[in-house]
């Protein structure tokens, strides 16, 4: 059995607000979530919304960026596209751009430092405003480590509302990745697909309750980022072992291996092999995946690939 940390690993489906330290959480001022997790799913939105309101100066955005960086290294993360809700903090601070630039700023300084390349993806609320979502549009075409945009929240608010800025955005180049199919059915799934161009699924796990979806998306190549930890923690699944993950993949469906932030990586592929019994060589193809559905330049998924070889050569 080879330690899952030394396989080169890309990250797909993280918030860098769910991923701050207790310890950190402590020094903003703040209370760490409880080690048994949470009695419910407001308990969960409180805890996360509560540390977002911890973070208000520049250098506490470069904090939690550094660390998460650090963090990602230590579990084998190699390449990983963090989302942030980057104009949501603007406002809440009138500050438009400072916590954007102050987490480029602390990505850039602990990528290079622990060897994970970063990128950015900026998220929106569904059920904030078109307005808003037009600013993470501008703020996502200003600064080059800001690949895409995307939706997230709270999936029984529909995307139709956002589709102008989702046609803009394809046409500037950025790349659309939204939440879908984890707390809503295969109509949230149709909707990001069409509407909203989306190039992978945040999630996308209710995609098995519509077989001709299922093959839509296997023939489109839409990737899925998956994140067993996090569904099992808000409760859209009952339990690890009876996570849809397998069957997923044996409906010949893309599938990511993904922790929303709220486990490690290595440590959520440790738990896929320990739960579904998988061998390295599923790890390896699970790793490849998430290196494949990236938008990390060619050379850099190249290079990955070849680690993946040598890690299962070793
Ligand atoms: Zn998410």
């Amino acid at each position: 059995m080879r330690d899952v940390r030394l396989l080169p690993k890309a990250h797909l489906h993280v918030h860098l607000e769910s991923t701050v330290r207790p310890a950190t959480v402590r020094d903003l001022g703040g209370q760490a979530a409880p080690e048994a997790g949470f009695a419910s799913f407001r308990e969960f939105a409180d805890q996360r919304a509560m540390v977002r309101g911890l973070l208000r100066t520049a250098a506490d955005f470069r904090r939690v960026a550094l660390e998460f960086c650090e963090d990602e290294a230590a579990q084998g993360t190699r390449y990983a596209e963090v989302t942030f809700t980057a104009a949501a903090h603007g406002e809440r601070l009138g500050a438009p751009e400072m916590p954007l630039e102050a987490v480029l700023d602390g990505l850039a300084e602990g990528g290079a430092r622990h060897g994970v390349e970063c990128r950015v993806l900026l998220d929106h609320s569904r059920r904030r405003s078109a307005e808003r979502l037009w600013r993470t549009y501008e703020l996502a075409r200003r600064y080059d480590a800001v690949i895409g945009i995307g939706l997230a929240g709270d999936e029984s608010h529909p995307l139709a509302p956002f589709a102008e800025v989702f046609d803009a955005a394809r046409d500037a180049g950025l790349r659309l990745v939204h939440h879908a199919g984890e707390f809503a059915g295969p109509g949230s799934i149709r909707e990001a697909l069409t509407l909203g161009h989306a190039e992978r699924l945040g999630h996308g796990i209710r995609v098995l309750e519509d077989p001709a979806l299922v093959a839509e998306v296997r023939e489109r190549g839409v990737p899925l980022e998956v994140c067993p930890t996090s569904n099992v923690l808000l409760g859209i699944v009952p339990s690890f072992a009876g996570h849809p993950l397998p069957l997923l993949r044996a409906a010949g469906l893309a599938v990511t291996l993904n922790t929303d932030g709220e486990t490690g990586l290595a440590a959520e592929y440790a738990r896929v092999r320990e739960v579904f019994g998988y061998g390295d060589d599923v790890l390896a193809d699970v790793a490849v995946a998430g290196i494949d559905a990236s938008f990390a330049r060619p050379s850099l998924k190249d290079r990955l690939r070849s680690g993946v070889k040598e890690w299962l050569a070793a």
